[in-house]
């Protein structure tokens, strides 16, 4: 059960490669960083997983997997290993890729050449509004599903740019050194998602427990994801496939 994740909004992790640079205020608390130090590794030195990088070409029931979670599937380090990533990707129909980057300005030089693949979600994670430019590169972009991650939330989200997007995903930052996150910043998002029609998905509150933070928003848990389907299906239904998704064009 080694790919099993703990996150809530995904099934399975995947890492071709790991490790990664900062780039901006979300990443201080990298949990990355922190779980590398604690095994003796460098964390900013990016490299290929000796074990982990035809893993998904195993597993044949459907799963969402969250790629890259200890890296950044769209970092410069990993371009000699990239095609081979998508590789593994197209030819594992029956999954669907959680690819979330701060890079957004690097994926356009880096799809391969029969992009848009039908089965790669494509998002961004924006901890502050400093950082809607991601969304904007996000959004110039061709694929099949756009989502923001919202983590850790930093900041309250005035105009947050929702067009185009297909799932919002919001959480409070854990562990030590961790940043507060306000009630009323996420009770804003939410609403802006209600009203614009797009998922959203509660991940926690945080804190340096997030055990003890939960993930409860006024009453209930909130964990809508795109098309409707459970974050994590049992088992015994994972045959059930995702339905198939239009093109979405850039800054649609
Ligand atoms: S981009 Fe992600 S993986 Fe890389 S340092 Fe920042 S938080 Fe960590």
């Amino acid at each position: 059960m080694a790919w099993a994740s703990g996150i809530e909004w995904t099934e399975a992790t995947w890492n071709p490669w790991h490790g990664c640079k900062r780039v901006s205020p979300g990443c201080a608390h990298c949990y990355m960083y922190r779980e590398k130090r604690r095994y003796g590794q460098e964390p900013s030195a990016v490299v290929r997983s000796r074990t982990t990088f035809d893993s998904p070409l195993r597993w044949r029931e459907p799963r969402l997997i969250f790629t890259c979670s200890w890296s950044d599937f769209f970092i410069g380090e990993a371009d000699g290993w990239r095609q081979e990533a998508w590789d593994v990707i197209r030819a594992t129909p029956q999954h669907r890729y959680q690819i979330l980057t701060k890079r957004p300005d690097q994926i356009a030089s880096r799809l391969p050449g029969d992009w848009p693949l039908e089965n790669v979600w494509l998002g961004v994670s924006v901890e502050n509004p400093r950082f809607y430019w991601r969304i904007a590169s996000l959004r110039q972009v061709q694929c099949r599903l756009r989502f923001l991650s919202l983590e850790p939330l930093l900041a309250p989200m005035p105009s947050l740019p929702l067009e185009g997007i297909s799932w919002v995903i919001v959480g409070g930052e854990s562990g030590p050194g961790c940043r507060p996150m306000r009630a009323d910043w996420v009770r804003d998002i939410r609403q802006r998602c209600i009203a614009a029609g797009v998922p959203f998905f509660f991940k926690q509150w945080g804190g340096p427990r997030k055990d003890l933070g939960g993930r409860m928003l006024d009453g209930r848990t909130w964990g809508e994801m795109p098309g409707g389907r459970p974050a994590r299906m049992p088992r015994t239904s994972r045959r059930q496939d995702w339905p198939p998704l239009p093109v979405l064009s850039p800054s649609a």
